[in-house]
């Protein structure tokens, strides 16, 4: 057990040199070191009695303290300073919207805020509300005038292109907003007071945004409006006044399709003369043909007076209402006479059949150097030959090249050959009935072998009477 005799003999070690220190220490040392405590308890005394605090404010504004002041008063001008400054460069009623406070409490010179930095934070930590005229539409905020004034302006630039179109012939009776559109005298945030302009064009468009685009190379308002999901319609109507077929390389294109916020209802009396229409009455003549027409009164319109009330929205017609209408002139009803007898059967009907059957040998149009006037139908002699359409028989008889030819005056402007036949069975001036048979197919004339020589003519000019029979 070696520890417990180790410590026992450090502590008498102790025991031994501690009075013979003390001892060591003389009067004169005494003295000076009291004198040392002394002055470093004035100095500490001194030094509180510069950390005392004294009587102060801290501003509160809102919930928000914005640092200490000695003089309330003093605080108050600069406050007051600040909006007088902010009154005259906006030129608006500046009503602050927060709740200024005063607390008092004790603080030390350096915990009070020098006027620049109140200043500085005055401005940046208060909002200002001005007092100014709010536009609503249906409840809503448009947007904030400073004077009522300038509201009003922007409701009568609102309106007057629907007042200014009116001619002479109208009287605009009400001009009205289809929406409800107030002005409501407000505290607002300053920065949301806007121009005439800005919320002209919030009113026109329906919004405040701006989207647009710059004509590149080889664009129309087809590849703008594919690039930006919209239809040409919706492009058009984006940028009214502006032609979309003259779009030039820069040009700014807007993007926003326009959706009024306001609709003006404009009521109009308008006078005006008004066109009326006639009837037409038809009469019935036994004597006359069913295909036979006549005016017997020709139609005269009649002319009125009209006072109405138009309503439009947005210059839009809505809605009109006749108040007074006074006739001028009455109108004079139109008399048409209609055949009832029937057409003879040897009256042409205006479509022909084909003439006979056989086949198409030759066609209309130039042939061997020479113009083939009609078509060959090509069959056996003595195959008959069939009237077109009905009419009356102008030639019969042997004619040259034709050889036997009949020749039908239909009486409608047409006429119609038919040549090389053998054999003839009508006589001039005979009326035939269409499908009648008039000849037999031959080799007559100058024909290389039997068929019919088929021939249309219209007003005295050759046609292609392929046309009419389908061969
Ligand atoms: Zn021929």
């Amino acid at each position: 057990m070696e520890l417990p005799n180790e410590q026992s003999s450090f502590k008498d070690h102790l025991r031994k040199l501690r009075p013979k220190n003390l001892k060591n220490l003389d009067k004169k040392n005494c003295l000076m070191a009291l004198t040392i405590i002394v002055l470093i308890g004035c100095i500490v005394t001194i030094l509180k009695v510069n950390e005392i605090k004294t009587r102060a404010f801290s501003i509160k504004f809102g919930d928000e303290i914005l640092g200490t002041i000695r003089d309330k008063e003093e605080a108050q001008k600069l406050i007051d300073q600040i909006e007088k400054e902010l009154a005259s460069t906006y030129d608006v009623e500046i009503v602050l919207d927060k709740k200024l406070d005063f607390i008092d409490t004790h603080a030390k010179d350096e915990e009070i805020i020098t006027e620049t930095d109140l200043r500085k934070k005055i401005k940046s930590k208060l909002t200002f509300l001005v007092s100014g005229y709010v536009l609503q539409i249906d409840g809503k905020d448009i947007g904030a005038f400073k004077t009522k004034k300038e509201a009003d302006e922007l409701l009568y630039a609102v309106k007057s292109p629907y007042i200014e179109e009116i001619n002479e012939n109208s009287n605009i009776e009400e001009v009205t907003f289809v929406e409800d559109v107030k002005v409501v005298k407000k505290d607002i945030p300053l920065s949301n007071i806007k121009s005439i302009e800005e919320v002209k064009s919030v009113i026109a468009t329906g919004t405040s945004e701006e989207k647009t685009h710059i004509v590149e190379e080889g664009e129309s308002y087809w590849t703008i409006a594919a690039k930006n999901n919209m239809t040409v319609d919706e492009l058009i109507s984006a940028n009214p006044g502006k032609d979309p077929e003259k779009i030039y390389l820069g040009d700014e294109i807007s993007l926003i399709v326009p959706k009024p916020l306001i609709t003006i209802a404009t009521v109009e009396e308008v006078q005006y003369e008004q066109e009326l229409a006639y009837e037409t009455k038809i009469e019935q003549n036994t004597s006359m043909y069913k295909n036979e027409k006549k005016v017997k009164v020709k139609g005269v319109k009649g002319k009125s007076n009209i006072l109405a009330k138009i309503t439009k929205h947005n210059g839009v017609e809505v809605g009109r209402k006749i108040i007074k209408e006074e006739i001028i002139s009455k109108p004079v009803d139109e008399l048409i006479v209609k055949g009832t007898k029937k057409l003879p059967l040897t009256a042409a009907t205006g479509a022909f059949i084909v003439p006979t059957r056989g086949s198409l040998s030759s066609r209309y149009g130039m042939r061997w150097g020479r113009m083939h006037k009609g078509i060959d139908l090509a069959a056996r002699v003595g195959t008959p030959i069939n009237a077109a359409d009905g009419g009356t028989v102008t030639f019969a008889g042997y004619k040259g090249a034709f050889g036997y030819l009949v020749e039908i005056n239909h009486g409608n402007g047409y006429v119609t050959r038919y040549g090389h036949c053998s054999k003839i069975y009508v006589k001039k001036g005979a009326k035939v009935y269409k499908g009648q048979k008039i000849a037999a197919i031959g080799n007559t004339g100058r024909s290389t072998g039997p068929h019919l020589h088929f021939e249309v003519i219209k007003n005295g000019v050759h046609q292609n009477p392929s046309k009419y029979v389908g061969k």
